[in-house]
């Protein structure tokens, strides 16, 4: 019992399949050619990255010509916000974001500001959704681009993308989704969601880490990011990582051939450790709206508690999950993301995300229920506010 070693945060990366990893091998070694080059080995090079760009716009629904691999989904995030925003400058400088993406988007936009950029962060409401209406309201004469993300790496909410899209499109402003979290785990069309610009990463769906993509519409206006050589049409440059992209693509094929099972199997995980949670723990909030969220997808506050002593302890009983809290993030401020939600500090503090992925059982469930509420009861005993709030002071 004490070896059992449970992996719950999908939402921070996963393991490469098998069959995956068995693909990419031959393009470490005897399939070695550049992409570039004439000569036959450089040819089988190329034709890899074209499949594997066709996979990863079959499961979007877009045209391999729109698809650019690039080193990272935190790449692509980079290259779709400075490349419209640069790229349409003479249009405007206003941008609209949310208070809660991912670093790869909040800094970006941050960084833009202080280069002249004006940004508006919309607030989310308390489950983490913005409305298409509070979109509509932000829009400005000079607002150039719109970026959103698809579904939240912390509480898991997914935003009503095709709606903001719609806007977007009734505009004429551009409109990028971090759908990072989303792909591999819900279906995705980039047409039904009238998004201009999609980014996702390999890692997040079983692939390899190092590689994403960025989804292009034709006739977007947005100049190249890495500057070089004429790799992805001219448009990022550097040599392709060819057997990371013949990852990205099976990864990707395996992800959407699979993905009702694996949807359903998700869910079933998930609300059982809601509806058991908060079942048997006391003072225990869901953070995150209840149906709007990733299929694999819970995060909780426990009062009276840091997330990060909860980490440790479920570390020491083999169990691998993640949380808001400081620390990890090197810094003393709990996620903005459960700020933003109105999560007080120090309920924010007490944080735990658990997120479930393809080697997930419901043994793995039995096993958490087993150590979880005694963890949770060992560190609220050493809570002078809990002693407190169970004698009703
Ligand atoms: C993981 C993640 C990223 C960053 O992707 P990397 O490939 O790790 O750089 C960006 N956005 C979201 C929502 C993520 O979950």
């Amino acid at each position: 019992m004490g070896n059992r070693s449970v992996y719950l945060d999908h939402a921070a990366t996963t393991a490469v399949k098998p069959e995956v990893l068995e693909e990419m091998i031959p393009y470490f070694t005897e399939k070695y050619g550049n992409p570039s080059s004439i000569y036959s080995i450089g040819r089988e090079s190329k034709k890899a990255i074209d499949e594997a760009r066709d996979k990863v716009a079959a499961a979007l629904g877009a045209k391999p010509q729109e698809i650019f691999f690039t080193g990272s989904g935190t790449e692509a995030d980079n290259w779709a916000i400075k490349g419209i925003a640069y790229t349409n400058r003479h249009k405007g400088n206003h941008i609209i974001t949310t208070a809660i993406e991912h670093h790869a988007v909040l800094h970006t936009c941050q960084y833009l500001e202080s280069d002249g950029f004006e940004v508006t962060y919309l607030p989310v409401d308390k489950d983490g959704l913005v409305t298409p209406e509070q979109v509509r309201d932000a829009i400005k004469p000079n607002t150039i681009l719109i970026t959103i993300m698809f579904a939240n790496n912390e509480i898991g909410t997914i935003q009503p993308i095709a709606e903001i899209g719609k806007i977007a499109r009734e505009k004429g402003i551009y409109f990028h989704t971090d759908a990072v979290q989303a792909v591999g785990n819900i279906p995705i069309n980039v047409e039904e969601l009238n998004v201009d610009l999609l980014s996702l990463s390999a890692h997040k769906f079983y692939g390899p880490k190092g590689v994403g993509a960025l989804y292009i519409r034709k006739g977007t206006k947005i100049n190249s990011f890495i500057h070089g050589g004429a790799q992805e049409r001219g448009r990022r440059a550097s040599t392709e990582s060819v057997a990371n992209i013949v990852g990205m693509g099976k990864a990707i094929e395996l992800a959407t051939a699979n993905l009702e099972e694996y949807n359903k199997k998700l869910i079933a995980l998930r609300d059982r450790t809601i509806d058991e949670v908060m079942k048997k723990i006391p003072f225990v909030k869901l953070n995150g709206h209840r149906e709007k969220r990733l299929p694999g997808n819970v995060n909780f506050s426990f009062e009276f508690i840091e997330g990060e002593s909860l980490l440790l302890m479920l570390d020491m009983k083999g169990i691998a999950a993640s949380s808001g809290s400081a620390c990890t993030s090197g810094s003393l401020d709990p996620s903005h993301v459960l700020l933003a939600i109105g999560l007080p500090h120090e309920i924010a503090h007490g944080s735990l995300r658990i997120t479930f992925g393809e080697e997930n059982t419901d043994e793995d469930i039995d096993y958490l229920m087993e150590v979880l509420p005694d963890i949770v009861n060992r560190l609220r005993e050493m809570s002078p506010l809990y002693e407190k709030a169970v004698k009703g002071e």
